[in-house]
Order: structure tokens, then sequence, then C-alpha cells
């Protein structure tokens, strides 16, 4: 089961880590140690074995000579107490041997015998009554021939008692460390995480009202500074987000509850006295006009929320742009000369693009309107589209008109955004425009700008891809 918390998973990762550093690192000092030891002993043995040899060729020979301990007393310098040695005829018949040798027996076996005839050593290690024997078993050779073979042996004891420390310390050390590694995995995780935790209980304070406030990201490691920055950032996303739902909210109320005033308002005055059949019409052509406003501001709404929604198809076709513009064009020539503004179609050159072209009517539509809507009397509006490179068209409806200040200029886009709020809504404005220009352009892969200059006029640029020539879609 793996524990819950960051803390706990990450102290057992360290605790596993060092145990298996300990398995590794133990095993290892264990195996090395082993092999040293008995590789000691092996050594000393033949030492032994030579010295021994040596003599044995000179003073052994005669049977029954066992002064061993002196002999190696005169070559060590100290007494070699604990070793067992003994020098055989190549018959096998044991000659001289060492004093402890008569109390503790070990076999000569014939296979060993056999091996030193042919000159080679032999390393054994006997086992059988009382503690291991390490058993060097070396042919004495003279001018050629094995004359004698040398048995020495000495007690694997001491190498084992030493190993078996070492084992005790090991089997016993580790749990120790591993509960000490277990704790300081623990203690290093929870420092390690502190800055976490204060992020979590700073984010636990949040709620919708209080959106704006930001966690701090001035301590902890850069990790933790990092993720508290991306959290701030989406914060200010959401609260950003947040205020546009409340101010879009209060703004489609507000939208709406204006000519319902208007609505109540005259049908009050008119019902508080008999009217002429003149004057009943007249309230009615007005009442009609603001319901076919908020109409309007329904229907836009509508649309902006299915397309949020993604619920409106587009059905793109190959459009021919110039002469889409040109139909355009004579409409909107209509409605600036009622105006008593000069319109210019500039034109362009012949592109396709794909398009719905119902739609793109509405987006251009909304755009010339404005244009002529904020311009006022002998100002002028053109039309006209051009290639702007990377397969992009871009159309621009251009006005001399009022323009819109920089600070405007981002946020004119926004559902209910308007520059001028009395002036927007007496002509009939109601702050959608240009966020369905933007939402129709969106869904036909394009992008809108604005340049404008207060006092000189504004551009509109329209950027669409342009339809490769022959492409099936
Ligand atoms: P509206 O219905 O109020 O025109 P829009 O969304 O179409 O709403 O436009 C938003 C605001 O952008 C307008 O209220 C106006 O202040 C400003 N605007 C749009 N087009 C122009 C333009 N051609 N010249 C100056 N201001 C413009």
């Amino acid at each position: 089961m793996t524990p819950r918390t960051l803390r706990s998973q990450l102290a057992l990762w360290y605790g596993g880590f060092v145990c298996a550093i300990l398995l590794v690192f133990g095993g290892l000092l264990y195996g090395v140690l082993a092999r040293n030891l008995y590789r000691g002993v092996d050594q000393k043995l033949l030492a032994l074995a030579q010295v021994v040899a040596e003599s044995s060729v000179r003073n052994f020979l005669r049977p029954g000579y066992n002064n061993f301990s002196q002999l190696l007393e005169d070559f060590f310098g100290v007494p070699a107490a604990g070793q067992f040695i003994r020098v055989l005829d190549p018959s096998g018949n044991v000659g001289s041997r060492s004093e402890n040798l008569l109390r503790r027996n070990i076999p000569v076996s014939r296979a060993t015998v056999g091996r030193a005839l042919h000159g080679e050593m032999v390393y054994e290690t006997y086992d059988k009554g009382g503690p291991p024997l390490r058993v060097l078993t070396y042919p004495v050779v003279v001018r050629g021939r094995v004359r004698n073979i040398v048995q020495v042996a000495t007690s694997l004891a001491p190498a084992m008692e030493a190993l078996q420390q070492v084992l005790w310390v090991l089997v016993v050390g580790s749990p120790a460390v591993l509960c000490l590694a277990l704790l300081g995995g623990w203690l290093l995780a929870g420092r390690a995480l502190k800055p976490l935790d204060q992020v979590v209980d700073a984010l636990r304070s949040l709620d919708a009202d209080t959106l704006s406030d930001r966690i701090p990201d001035g301590s902890g490691t850069e990790e933790v500074q990092d993720l508290s920055r991306n959290i701030n950032a989406l914060l200010a996303r959401l609260s950003d987000a947040f205020r546009r739902v409340r101010e879009f909210t209060a703004d489609a109320s507000h939208e709406l509850r204006t000519p319902l005033t208007v609505l109540r308002g005259e049908a009050e005055v008119a019902l508080r006295h008999p009217r002429t059949v003149e004057e009943y019409q007249a309230v009615l052509a007005s009442a009609l006009e603001e319901i076919h406003r908020m109409g309007r501001i329904v229907e836009d709404l509508l649309l902006l929320a299915k397309g949020d929604l993604g619920e409106i198809r587009i059905e793109k076709a190959p459009l021919e742009l110039a002469r889409f513009l040109d139909d355009l064009s004579s409409q909107a020539s209509v409605l600036a000369e009622a105006r008593g503004l000069a319109f210019t179609a500039a034109g362009g050159p012949p592109a396709t693009v794909l398009a719905d072209p119902l739609r793109l009517r509405q987006l251009f539509w909304n755009l010339l309107d404005n244009a002529v809507k904020y311009t006022p009397e002998g100002g002028a509006v053109y039309l006209s589209h051009a290639r702007a490179g990377d397969g992009w068209i871009r159309v621009t409806v251009k006005d001399t008109g009022v323009g819109i200040p920089p600070e405007h200029q981002e946020r004119i886009f926004e559902r209910f955004y308007r520059v001028d709020k009395h002036r927007a809504r007496a002509q009939g404005g109601s702050g959608l425009g240009l966020a369905i220009c933007k939402w129709i352009v969106e869904a036909h892969g394009g992008r809108i700008e604005v340049r404008s200059t207060p006092g000189r006029g504004s551009s509109f640029l329209v950027y669409l891809p342009e339809a490769e020539p022959g492409r099936p879609e």
C-alpha cells in the first residue's frame, strides 16, 4: 500500500535507497574481507611450507623429527604456535610431524598425495572433528623429482571469527542506520515540503470573492516559487474571467432594463388620460422601436452564447472575395450617402477565401455600419482588400470619424464595451457588434485588429486565410 502523503513517500523512498546502498556496501565489504582473510591464510601457509620444505630436505629426513616449533621460531623470530606441520615420503607415509598433530589427526588423502607427486600444490579445507583447518600439500622437488611432501595446516577459526564480527556489526548496525535514514528522510522531506504547505494554506483561504489576493511567491525553492507564480498567473486569469462575467451580467441586465423602463414610462403616461388615435399610434410606434432594440440585443446575446458553446455551425465554402465585397459596397454606399458621407470601394486583387457568406456579410456590415455611425457628416468611409503575405488576405474598413482613444482600443471587442456609452446607445448600438465580429473572424481562422487616432478616424483590419486554389475542403 502506497502511503498517501508525499512526505511519507519521500521518506520511504529515501529509506529504500539507503537500504539498497547498505545491502550492496555490506555485501561487498563482507565479500572482499572474506576473500582477503582466506587469501592471507593461504599465503601464510605457502610461506610456512616453503620454509619447512627447505629444511625438510636438509634436516627432517630423519623419521621422528618433530622440533618444528624451534625451527619456525628460528626462522620467523617469534613462536609460530597453532600451525600443523608434517612431512610425508613419496609413498604417503608420515615422517616428522609437529607436536600438535599428535593430538589431532588429519587423515592423509591418497588423491591429494597423488596430485602432489605430480608437482602440484593442493589447498584444501578440512572441517571434520574440531574447528576447520586450511591444509596446504606442498611437493618438495629436488633435481626434478618429488622427494618429499610437506603438509602445513592452520586453523580458520580466527578468520571466521573476524568475519562473524563484521557480519554481526552489519546485521545489527544496518537496521539502526535504516531507522535513522527513515527519520532523516521524514525530517528532510518535511523541511523541503514546508513552503508547499504554505502555498496550500494560502490557496485554502481563497474563494470567488478573494480571487484578487495573491499567494506569496518569494520564499521556498525555485520549484515552489515557480508553482506560486503559475498559480498567481492562473488566479489573475480567473479573477479577470470572473470580473468579465460579473460585468457582462450587469451590462446585459442594464441593456435590457433601459428599453423596458422606456416602454413602461411611455405606457404609463399614455394611460393616464384618454388619447387620440394618433397619439396611441405614436406610443405604439415608439414601443415597437424599443421592442426591436431588445429583440436585437437578445438575438446578439444568443448568437454569442451559442458561439461560445460551439453550437453554431459555420458552413464554409469558397467565396470570391472581390465580388462579395463589391455587392456589399453598393449597399454600404447607399447607407453612407444617406448620412452625408463619401464612400469609396478601393477594390483589390482577385482572391478566394473559405467562408460562410452570411456570417461574413454580418461581419463586414457591422464594421461598415460602425464606420458610418461614428463618422460625422462630410467624412468618408473606405473599403478595400489586399494580400498581406503568408497566405493572408486583409480587408480594411476605414473611416475619417471620431476615432478611438488608445486606452479603449484593446477593450472594444469585449461584450457590451462602448467608449462613449450615451452616444453609442443613442445611435442604437448595444456594444455587442464588435464582439460578434471578433467571434466570426476567429471562427474563420482569422484575426481582427484596430488602428485608430482620436479625431482622425479608425481602420478595422480583418485578416482571413486565403483558400489555396484547387484545395479540396
Ligand atoms: P456599438 O453597438 O456600441 O457600436 P460595437 O461593439 O460595434 O458596439 O462597438 C463598440 C464600441 O467601439 C462602440 O461603442 C464605439 O465606441 C467603438 N467603435 C466601434 N467602431 C468604431 C468606429 N468606426 N469609430 C469609432 N469608434 C468605434
